[in-house]
């Protein structure tokens, strides 16, 4: 099921990425999983069938799809074990600050192959000692005539390994004051660019995770994204796309979970008859789907005002808090389900359960959700 009503367009776009998933990516999982990277070679497949940045204009290269597309982009993939496909990171949360920011010189160079995926890109916000607390990132650059000369280390950064290009969160003043903080692309190549470790995590394994480390790294002023010290002001605006994006694979991963955990249970028997009889566990099925359900009808509401071009900040706070946490309930559940199965690599909810679990941290942890609602609501808790 899609989480909007579909056109006839969006319909045959589903049924043809649908197609490249399962030639391309599903067959693949178990063994990019074990290496844990996705190859470059993804990326410029991705790319040749269109679907890297498909919303760029088309004279980026893209398509000019609406975020419908990235919807059933990010939807398809989850349910072809793509969790770990940083093309969602790539196409709506990094290549957006670029589009809207860059300067023309940067997006003439860098959009049309992000399409392509000659580029990838990352997004390089957080640091060892500051994650939720952005205003806290101690990164710095110094301007030095027609350069920037950057400073410091980032960490957990998705798509780090093979990145391209980083979307990367700076101070440009007093350490503490948001308004210091600007952005810059930094381009591989660069020299004093270099990564750290590639993160060994509890989950989402194919995903290359990695940690940025910058030394007297000099970037062409032109490489600054918008405005000196209004990155805090950018970040708040792209968020919003970047946690709808997150919404909706929490989304549909918990309709993949409880698939799993109704066919499981319909099929498993114990004291001689199907798991799903037993009262308890048919409620504990009915309350997994209503919650799916419940899930699927909020965030097609959100998705149709995010496309209309309407202000989401508060909802899509909302609806990351509950989703990143339903997601987990909904895993959990599917996966006590399973019995000890559940808890065998060789069955596909252990994996669902462990990815599951990440949803609720990145892009914002639900209690930061928690805590910008309650900001909406009048109230300033600590
Ligand atoms: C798999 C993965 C991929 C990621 N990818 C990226 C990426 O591509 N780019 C990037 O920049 N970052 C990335 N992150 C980082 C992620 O955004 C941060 O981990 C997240 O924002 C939380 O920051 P932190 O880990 O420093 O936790 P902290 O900020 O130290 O928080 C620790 C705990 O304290 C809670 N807490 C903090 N402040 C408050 C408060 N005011 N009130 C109540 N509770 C609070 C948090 O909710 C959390 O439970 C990724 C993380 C993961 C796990």
């Amino acid at each position: 099921m899609s989480i909007f009503e579909e056109t006839e367009e969006q319909r045959i776009f589903r049924q043809e990425f649908r197609k490249f998933c399962a030639r391309e990516i599903t067959p693949n999982v178990e063994l990019w999983e074990r290496q844990r990277a996705v190859p470059r070679e993804l990326w410029r497949k991705m790319g040749e069938q269109g679907y890297l940045c498909a919303w760029l204009p088309e004279t980026f290269g893209g398509l000019g799809l609406d975020f419908h597309f990235s919807v059933i982009i990010g939807e398809e993939l989850i349910r072809a074990d793509g969790f770990g496909v940083g093309a969602p990171l790539h196409s709506d949360v990094a290549v957006p600050y670029i589009f809207s920011y860059g300067s023309e010189a940067v997006k003439e160079r860098i959009l049309p192959k992000c399409v392509t995926g000659e580029v990838i890109t990352c997004i390089g916000l957080t640091e060892p000692n500051a994650g939720s607390d952005l205003a806290a990132i101690r990164t710095r650059a110094v301007r030095d005539g027609d350069h920037y000369v950057i400073d410091g280390q980032k960490t957990f950064i998705t798509n780090g390994i093979f990145a391209d290009a980083v979307v990367l969160a700076v101070k440009m003043a007093e350490p503490g004051e948001s308004k210091g903080i600007s952005l810059i692309l930094v381009e591989a190549g660069t020299p004093g660019f270099s990564r750290g470790r590639k993160l060994e995590k509890l989950g989402y394994h194919m995903q290359d995770t990695a940690e940025l480390f910058f030394e007297d790294c000099r970037v062409p002023v032109e490489n600054l994204l918008g405005e000196e010290g209004r990155g805090f002001k950018y970040m708040m605006e792209k968020l919003a796309r970047e946690r709808l994006e997150v919404c909706v694979k929490c989304q549909a991963m918990a309709e993949e979970c409880l698939k799993e955990a109704l066919s499981y249970s319909k099929m498993r028997h114990a004291f001689n008859r199907p798991i799903a009889t037993f009262q308890h566990n048919a409620f504990k099925l009915a309350e997994m789907a209503t919650e799916v359900d419940i899930g699927r009808t909020y965030l097609n509401t959100l998705v149709a005002e995010f496309v209309k071009g309407d202000a989401i900040t508060l909802k899509v706070s909302m609806a990351k808090a509950w989703l990143g946490e339903m997601v987990n309930r909904v895993a959990y559940n599917a996966l006590q389900l399973h019995g000890g199965y559940g808890y065998m690599e060789e069955y596909r909810i252990s994996r669902l359960f462990r990815d599951a679990r990440s949803l609720s941290i990145f892009a914002g942890t639900t209690e930061i959700m928690k805590l910008i609602i309650a900001r909406r609501l009048g109230l300033n808790p600590v």
